[in-house]
């Protein structure tokens, strides 16, 4: 006989990022989102070849991967999974959502994670109307941008939204707004603790050899200096 906790659906999130080195604005995204949509766990994906990076300094994956088993050692419900940085070629939100939920099965449910400033490029990711029908999206602001911004993207579900509304996110008036995807599946604007940190700046911190203790976990800084990167 099968016992109940086999049969219980478990909420997974997936947050993919080049990680390009990993920071705490990604940590602080990955507990926050994990705490408001009561995920049982959330899984960091490092892109490979990230199709829309090609040209900025990305460091081999083989780092970056290293640096996300690192920063997400101490906390228990966060894994990473190698499955872009394996794959040849250019990686594909499409084909690791499919490639996941084959692994997967049926008893688990993906909520995909994606800042505001990636998510107003999704026009240009592949397949992207199949995509939003594979499972939830959350999307979570990115300082400096604003939700009202996403109005002007062609996404049926998203355009349902009202001025109005994302006008109230935007201002701290609600914390969330969804919108339906298909019968199963939900996109989520979701309002967090702003963090203004992101990845390009910590490495021309870190090339200027100026202070970055606070912006990622000791282990990584430890790993960026003995390996020399960024430099
Ligand atoms: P880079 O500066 O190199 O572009 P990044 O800091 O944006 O890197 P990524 O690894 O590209 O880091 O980010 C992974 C995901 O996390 C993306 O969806 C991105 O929008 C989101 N993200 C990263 N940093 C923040 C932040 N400080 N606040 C909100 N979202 C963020």
């Amino acid at each position: 006989m099968r016992n109940k906790r086999s049969l219980e659906l478990r909420r997974i999130g997936l947050f993919g990022g080049t990680f390009n080195p990993i920071h705490i604005g990604h940590l602080r995204i990955a507990g926050e989102i994990k705490e408001h949509f009561s995920l049982d766990g959330i899984l960091f994906i490092p892109t490979g070849i990230p199709p829309h990076k090609e040209d900025s300094g990305v460091i081999d994956p083989v780092h970056r991967l290293h640096m996300v088993e690192l920063a997400i050692a101490p906390c228990k419900d966060f894994t990473v999974s190698s499955i872009e940085v394996e794959r040849k070629g250019i990686s594909y939100s499409i084909d690791t959502i499919k490639t996941l939920q084959k692994e997967m099965g049926h008893t688990v449910e993906l909520y995909f994670i994606v800042g505001s400033d990636a998510f107003l490029e999704i026009r240009t990711w592949k397949d992207v109307d199949e995509l939003l029908t594979l499972c939830n999206f959350i999307v979570i602001p990115r300082p400096g941008h604003r939700f009202i911004d996403l109005k002007g993207i062609d996404i049926p579900s998203l355009n349902r939204i009202s001025a109005v509304d994302l006008d109230k996110l935007d201002r701290g008036e609600i914390s969330r707004l969804p919108a339906t995807l298909t019968e199963r599946y939900c996109l989520f604007l979701e309002r967090i603790t702003p963090c203004d940190i992101s990845s390009t700046e910590l490495r021309r911190l870190i090339k200027e050899k100026k202070e970055v203790k606070n912006l990622l976990p000791e282990s990584v800084l430890l790993y960026i200096m003995k390996q020399g990167l960024y430099r």
